[in-house]
């Protein structure tokens, strides 16, 4: 049975990467860059450049009724609405964590993410450890990230592809409520949009 997640899977050797990679070599080679500043620039585009976007997309969502229920409804669309637009053509499912459930996000087979809101995945949403087991014992892997959640609420684990991506809107912290929209942004984590964490009140 063919499955869509291997589609996407040969642009991770698209030319353009390979090309990246063979630059980035060259540049360490020649000591004009060391893989220590490679690896900043990476580490910054994982947790504050890239989901800098879907931090934006949340305060919206948390701001404007109307908005977050077109996001709900359409996620690409309404991403797209505030200027961020999909690679591929992948479609954008958003999923609204309450005090009764709360969404996980995951790519059990390779590392599908939701590129234009959150930026590039980190290395542990890509690991095997994380791919299997969050979808078998996702509670225990939550409490390791140190989200213990109480009993009674549910925990949906979703399995990206390279046709829908998804990202969770995380509930808005209490304590939060003399915020603006843009002080609300500050608020949104990466991790809180893949689930793995809850949006702390300042
Ligand atoms: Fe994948």
């Amino acid at each position: 049975m063919s499955h869509p997640h291997h589609d996407h899977h040969h642009d991770h050797e698209s030319p353009a990467a390979l090309r990246t990679r063979a630059l980035e070599s060259l540049l360490v080679e020649k000591g004009l860059l060391s893989t220590d500043t490679i690896d900043a620039v990476v580490r910054t585009y994982e947790e504050d450049i890239g989901p800098l976007n879907g931090a934006k997309v949340v305060a919206r969502a948390w701001t404007d009724p109307q908005y977050k229920k077109h996001l709900l409804a359409d996620g690409t669309a309404a991403i797209a609405d505030l200027g961020f637009t999909g690679r591929q053509g992948a479609q954008m499912v958003v999923l609204e964590n309450t005090p009764q459930v709360h969404n996980v996000v995951v790519c059990t087979l390779c590392s599908c993410y939701p590129w234009p809101v959150l930026g590039l995945p980190p290395a542990w949403y890509k690991s095997y450890a994380y791919r299997s087991r969050v979808v078998r014992e996702p509670r225990v892997v939550l409490r390791e990230f140190g989200l213990d959640l109480p009993a009674e609420v549910k925990v949906r684990v979703w399995d990206s592809n390279s046709e829908v991506r998804y990202m969770v809107l995380p509930q808005r912290p209490a304590g939060a409520e003399g915020l603006d929209e843009n002080a609300l942004a500050t608020l949104v984590t990466r991790d809180a949009m893949i689930g793995v964490a809850q949006v702390q009140a300042p």
